[in-house]
């Protein structure tokens, strides 16, 4: 058995079998985390069922709840943090980072309106506009911020008055459940269920006769299959997927400046951040001087396991994910592209990849054009501002982009061009649980966060009251 357990019903859910957990710093296994059978799946959703009917009724209590999950998450932050470190790989302080932001989705959420709308009062009729909740939901996360999107997922969900099934990735499964024996005394049984286990169990999530709702977050090619999985059932889907964000330098921006804050908002999280910057394009006038900037950065940014003093960067998460970012920077590499900085593994255990920068790069190099998730960025030098913005754009992706320079109105108006769901203007990976995130084209289905994520937890419904007696008549409202 493992020391991390299943919550299933507001209980503790042992299992027979387990699976293994590597640390990217060691490359090495360990920690033990629980494989959910089919029927263990069952009963969950089973007492998520259950929970939902007093679960809804309440609107007070479920405030109150995430109020409590929040204070649960703020007192726990020196016991949550390392497991993240040991299972992520990211800095001490950044899991840090991420068990507070959760604390802070939880608030937000408790605190954010949900009052009726009312769209029509006047001699014919009174009309409100509510929200209604759909009732269990699968959620399914990804491995680069597993609580944080945990929370974006849990908060809104429960407060729209559904209940829920978490599955988080089998890298990084246990502060999930970790957080889900920490709050078993919090939620009531069975509105929070805490699964895991392999790729399999999302799958078993998405066709399960229960869950009206998946909102998943993870990549493009898994998001097709959930949709297609979702589809029969006409299950309700969110989709967070890939990115491959551009940001696009003007010819009036600091270099210094932009090339500091580029590298921050390509190298966070090792890379690994859905909107994370993954290309950039520079004009030629200042393209040595912000390439000058990046490849500083790259050189002295330090690189280590997230459990050192000091340490700003730490290994990619997971064997294939490695695998993937060598195999996409020797591919550039081999088709004559540069790399001032970085360009190999490091030569030690784990899942360590030097902080590359790559220069000369041509058209259609898979590393321009496909998402590397990891410490690599390719920068490619323009002319003509027009066709920058068209190669942005020339994507299946448009999760987010950015635009940097130091006329603010023209770098404003070039984002606004930008064919994708968050454009930032200075700035990139601005997030905050007020502000709707989510994908343009392959990047995804629906938006996460603020009234508008709320809503994609629910159904709409219009109460019509009618004040005429006789028969309907067609209004214009
Ligand atoms: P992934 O798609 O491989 O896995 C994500 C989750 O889906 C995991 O929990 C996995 O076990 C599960 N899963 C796998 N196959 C499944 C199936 N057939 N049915 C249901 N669930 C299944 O993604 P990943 O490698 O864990 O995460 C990296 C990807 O996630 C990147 O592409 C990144 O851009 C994306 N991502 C997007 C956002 C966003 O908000 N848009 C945020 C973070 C990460």
């Amino acid at each position: 058995m493992s020391e991390f357990v299943m919550t299933i019903a507001g209980e503790a859910a042992p299992t027979e079998g387990t699976f293994g957990v590597r640390n990217p710093a060691t490359g090495e296994v360990f920690a033990q985390a629980p494989e959910c059978t089919r029927q263990q799946l069952d009963a969950a959703f089973d007492a998520a069922a259950k929970a939902a009917r007093d679960w809804k009724a309440d609107e007070a209590a479920r405030r109150a709840v995430l109020l409590r999950a929040a204070d649960v998450l703020l007192a726990s932050g020196a016991e949550l943090a390392p497991v993240l470190t040991a299972e992520q790989g990211k800095p001490l302080s950044d899991a840090g980072i991420e068990v507070f932001a959760a604390a802070i989705w939880s608030q937000y959420f408790a605190n954010l309106e949900m009052a009726p709308q009312i769209i029509q009062d006047d001699d014919e009729a009174y009309v409100e506009l509510a929200r209604r909740p759909l009732g269990v939901v699968a959620a399914i996360t990804p491995w680069n911020y597993p609580l944080l999107l945990g929370f974006w997922k849990i908060a809104p969900a429960l407060l729209a008055g559904n209940t829920l099934v978490l599955k988080p990735s089998p890298y990084t499964p246990l502060t999930t459940l970790k957080i889900g024996e920490l709050l078993r005394d919090v939620f009531p049984a069975g509105v929070v269920n805490i699964v895991s286990g392999g790729d399999e169990l999302g799958a078993w999530m998405t066709s399960h006769p229960v869950p009206r709702k998946v909102s998943f977050t993870g990549s493009v090619e898994t998001g097709k299959k959930v949709a297609m999985s979702a589809a029969p059932d006409l299950k309700r889907v969110t989709l967070e997927l890939g990115g491959n964000d551009p940001a696009i330098v003007l010819d009036d921006a600091d270099p210094s400046i932009v090339g500091d804050a580029i590298f921050e908002g390509a190298f966070a999280n090792c890379g690994q951040i859905c909107s994370a910057i993954k290309r950039v394009y520079v004009p030629e006038s200042i393209f040595d001087e912000v390439v000058e900037v990046l490849v500083e950065k790259a050189r002295t940014i330090r690189v280590g396991e997230g459990t050192e003093p000091g340490v700003e960067l730490g290994p990619i998460n997971n064997l294939p994910q490695f695998e993937r970012v060598k195999e996409l920077v020797s591919d550039a590499i081999s088709t004559g592209a540069a790399a001032p900085a970085g360009g190999a593994a490091m030569d030690r255990p784990g899942y360590f990849f030097q902080p590359t920068i790559l220069t000369g790069l041509l058209d259609g190099t898979r590393i321009v054009d496909e998402e590397q998730f990891g410490p690599a960025l390719p920068v490619i030098s323009y002319r003509d501002l027009d066709d920058a913005v068209e190669r942005a754009n020339a994507s299946n992706f448009g999760l987010s982009g950015s635009v940097w320079g130091g006329d603010e109105e023209r770098a404003h108006e070039v984002a606004t061009r930008l064919e994708c769901g968050t454009a930032w203007v200075n700035t990139h990976l601005a997030l905050g649980p007020h502000q709707p995130f989510g994908g343009f084209k392959w990047s995804g289905l629906g938006v996460e966060n603020g009234p508008w994520g709320l809503a994609e937890f629910s159904e709409i419904q219009a109460v019509h009251r009618s004040k005429v007696a006789g028969s309907p008549s067609i209004s214009a409202g």
